[in-house]
């Protein structure tokens, strides 16, 4: 098992929903976590909340200047920079023909530039700290097709490529890279989600927020060996499709 003792996190879109589950985890590991988030209000109350081993700062994924300052303020609190989860993600509905081309852009911007900047910017310091972990949290939109939300489509599909190659890159240097592929998760992201999207899933039921961070505290913790490496939680959603055949045909 990983020991992250005297070492630091940056989780960010923690203010809420399965990043704020992912802190509380990393937190009960003994890693001093940084929430980074836009919702300044959510974040503060939810690192007061975890007690001393947290914090919260503004972070807005897809400034330099941000990121910057949350990973020096990361060290100088808890210790070398040594664990990264890049959660913070927005959707849009808009089917291809319709989506307006700005937002296109702004989904691929906050879900794959603001994970790609923060690698590119806390790798060195990852490396500087002997090795750690990054855990991009993209979707089962990364490993199948959805109608209608083809920019977050292609930008965790983006996460996942970019996960590979930063795993290649950068496994030298003992820095594992791994992506995260929730179906369904209850956040406030999914609130107006009709619970019929599930029910065909072989578990027919949504998600909870600790059930991802269960699994990010597993990679971080204890997925020794994994790297470049797809974890899918979705009751089953992806294993494939229930045909209506009879025995008899
Ligand atoms: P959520 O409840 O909406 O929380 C996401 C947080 O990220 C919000 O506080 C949000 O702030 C923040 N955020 C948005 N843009 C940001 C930026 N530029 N910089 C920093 N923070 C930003 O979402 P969630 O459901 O917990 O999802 C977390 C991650 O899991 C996302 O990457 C999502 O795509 C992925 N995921 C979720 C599900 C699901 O069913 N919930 C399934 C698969 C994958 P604002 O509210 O102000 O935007």
């Amino acid at each position: 098992m990983a020991d992250f003792t005297g070492k630091s996190a940056i989780v960010t879109g923690g203010a809420r929903g399965i990043g704020a589950a992912v802190a509380a985890a990393l937190v009960k590991e003994q890693i001093g976590v940084v929430i980074g988030d836009l919702r300044d209000e959510d974040g503060a109350r939810v690192a007061a909340a975890l007690g001393d081993t947290a914090v919260f700062r503004h972070l807005d994924v897809t400034d330099a200047k941000n990121w910057r300052a949350v990973i020096a303020d990361a060290e100088a609190l808890f210790g070398p920079l040594a664990v990264l989860v890049n959660n913070a993600g927005i959707i849009d509905v808009g089917a291809v023909e319709a989506e307006v081309p700005m937002v296109f852009r702004h989904v691929l911007d906050v879900n794959l530039y603001g994970p790609w900047l923060g690698m590119h910017l806390a790798a060195p310091r990852l490396r500087a700290a002997g090795g750690g972990v990054i855990v991009n949290i993209s979707s089962t939109a990364g490993l199948v097709g959805y109608a209608g939300i083809g920019a977050y489509v292609a930008s965790k599909w983006g996460l996942r490529g970019l996960t590979k190659t930063a795993a290649l890159e950068l496994g030298v240097d003992g820095i594992r890279v791994c992506s995260v592929h929730p179906g369904p998760i209850h956040t406030p992201m999914t609130a107006g989600m009709s619970e019929s999207v599930v029910a065909a899933q072989p578990l027919p039921r949504f998600g909870e927020p600790d059930e991802v961070a269960a699994m990010v505290r597993f990679i971080v913790a204890e997925a020794t060996f994994s790297t470049g490496s797809e974890f899918v939680l979705d009751g089953g959603a992806t294993a494939g499709r229930f045909l209506a055949l009879s025995s008899e045909s």
